[in-house]
Order: C-alpha cells, then sequence, then structure tokens
C-alpha cells in the first residue's frame, strides 16, 4: 500500500545522503519533496502541515547540519516523526484487565468490514491468548449479517449467540451478556449494526448497546480504500462514543496510505489492527515502528 509513497521518499532521502555536508536550503528543499509525496498520498493537509513543520524544524538546527552525517540524521528525524504520526513506539494492544465477561463492541458503517474484523479478533484471542470467546450479531438492518457472523464463527471455532428472530439490538445486547456470564465466556464481541451513513439512529443504537454492555473495547472498523473519508467517518464517530481503537481494513489493496497515516493524529485514537485479507487469518497486530520501517525502506 505504501509503494508509490515510499518510493518518493527513496529518491528524496538517497539525495540528502549522497551529500557530505548540508545546508539550510538543502533541508527545506527536500521537506517540500516530503509534504508533496505525503500530500500524494492521500494524508491530511494539516497532518502534512504539523508533520513538516516539526521535522523541518529538529533538522535546521545546527547540531544537524554540522554533524559528520546530516543526511542520514535528517532521515532518522523523518523516521521518528512517522512513528509519532501512526501512534508512537507503544502498541497499546487490547485491554483486556477487568471481570469478565470483557465486552469487545465493534463499530463502523456498512461494508468496512466490520463482520469479518469481528471473526478476525475472535480467532486471535481464542488462538493466540486462549480465551473463551463468544461473538453476537446485533446487526438486524442487513439481511443476513447475523447468519453471515454465524457461519464465520463456524469456521473460526467460535460460539455465537444463537438468533432469535425479530429481536432488537438492545434485546440481543442483554440476552448475549446473560449467555456469556452463564457460560463462564472472557470475551464477548459484540458486532454492532452498520449504515451506509454516519446517522442520528446509529449512534443513539450503539449508545443503547454500550450502556447495556459496558464495553471494555470499542473498536470502529473502517475501510482503508477510502482514504480521507475513512478519517472523516472516524472522526464522527470519535466525537460520538468512547472509541478505544480502530481497525483499518484492506491495508492489502491499493489505497494510497492516507487513512493510515492521517488516523492517529486527526482522530487522536490509536490503529490496533490491520486488516490485510480476506481470509480469517488476514488480521496484523499495529506496529507503528515497523509500519514506519516499511515505508521508509
Ligand atoms: P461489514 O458490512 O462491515 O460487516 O463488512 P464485511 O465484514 O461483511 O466485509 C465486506 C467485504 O469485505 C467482505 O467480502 C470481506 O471479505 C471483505 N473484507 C473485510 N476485511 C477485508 C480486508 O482486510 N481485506 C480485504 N481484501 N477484504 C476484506
Amino acid at each position: 500500500m505504501f509503494d508509490s509513497l515510499s518510493d518518493r521518499l527513496g529518491g528524496v532521502f538517497d539525495k540528502l545522503r549522497g551529500r557530505g555536508a548540508l545546508k539550510e536550503q538543502d533541508v527545506l528543499d527536500a521537506m517540500r519533496e516530503v509534504r508533496i509525496a505525503l500530500l500524494e498520498a492521500d494524508v491530511a493537509l494539516p497532518v502534512v502541515r504539523r508533520f513538516i513543520d516539526q521535522v523541518t524544524e529538529k533538522a535546521v538546527g545546527q547540531n544537524v547540519l554540522r554533524s559528520v552525517t546530516p543526511g542520514q540524521q535528517v532521515v532518522k528525524i523523518v523516521n521518528d516523526a512517522l512513528i509519532d504520526m501512526l501512534g508512537g513506539e507503544d502498541v497499546p494492544g487490547l485491554d483486556l484487565e477487568a471481570v469478565p465477561p470483557i465486552v469487545i463492541m465493534m463499530v463502523g458503517l456498512q461494508g468496512s468490514g466490520k463482520t469479518t474484523s469481528t471473526a478476525k479478533i475472535a480467532k486471535l484471542l481464542k488462538e493466540k491468548q486462549g480465551k473463551k470467546v463468544m461473538m453476537a450479531s446485533l446487526d438486524v438492518n442487513r439481511p443476513a449479517a447475523q447468519e453471515q457472523l454465524q457461519v464465520l464463527g463456524t469456521q473460526v471455532g467460535v460460539a455465537t449467540l444463537p438468533i432469535i428472530s425479530g429481536q432488537q439490538p438492545t434485546e440481543i445486547a442483554t440476552r448475549a451478556m446473560q449467555a456469556a456470564r452463564l457460560q463462564a465466556v472472557d470475551v464477548l464481541l459484540l458486532d454492532t449494526a452498520g449504515r451506509l451513513h454516519v446517522d442520528q439512529q446509529l449512534m443513539d443504537e450503539m449508545k443503547a448497546v454500550a450502556a447495556i454492555s459496558t464495553p471494555r473495547e470499542t473498536l470502529l472498523v473502517v475501510d482503508s480504500l477510502t482514504g480521507q473519508d475513512a478519517v472523516n467517518v472516524a472522526q464522527s464517530f470519535a466525537g460520538q462514543v468512547d472509541l478505544t481503537g480502530v481497525v483499518l481494513t484492506r491495508m492489502d489493496g491499493d489505497a494510497r496510505g492516507g487513512a493510515a497515516l492521517s488516523m492517529r493524529a486527526v482522530t487522536g485514537k490509536p490503529i490496533k489492527f490491520a486488516g490485510t485479507g480476506e481470509k480469517m487469518e488476514a488480521l496484523e497486530v499495529f506496529h507503528p515502528s515497523r509500519v514506519a520501517n516499511r515505508i521508509l525502506g
């Protein structure tokens, strides 16, 4: 996904590294090119501005320009700023330190990859962390959404709450909590309904479900292919519910990377997972420093 950005930045840095000494103007010229590369990757404008200002301020300092390897130092400053932009060195992971059943509420627009990501996370918790997991679909809007989760549950070997047709999301959430307690489930994943647009009904429904289930994690699923829209969607959700993190799907697609690069800075929420394909194993814990490495080669 970051190929084109990576190529562009690689070209700029090769030029910088190739010089023994650097003048302030060389750094400013390089930053202009970095700015264009980030904008072409569809990174949000305010994020690009802040990034360039921070890097420039550090990079034109005398101890950098007078050092033995100024080019290397500038690249290191860009690398560090990129890691910051992606969320910093810490990988927050899921907060599962609470009395079970611990609830993870999955929210997002229809088609974002919410149901798929729910099942992927359930599989990961079961297989990597040995948790007893249950999933419940509260999506009464999209036809066959509940059945889809059931099918995925069978695929990954995780129980799903039996479907009772005609129930409302809050009723399903209440029933899921009861079942999870009775069956001594460690983690209950609630796949909430998606809609085509962010609207009040969707937000009210999420809040009602949250009031019943007091989720430890509320993960927003967004499609990285939608670029700036993904960031706008995340901003609207973040203003309404207490998001604890973001799952960026379709990172295997040919998005230019803007959503991944702007998400943290615009929403203040950490990207916790990246979806990298349709298969149930195609989920990666999001590591800002690894992603920065991938971009800077
Ligand atoms: P929902 O409406 O948000 O629940 O979306 P779904 O989970 O049903 O996903 C919609 C489509 O996107 C399905 O065909 C998924 O297989 C696909 N999908 C989900 N996540 C990814 C991903 O990370 N990469 C790719 N390539 N496809 C994905």
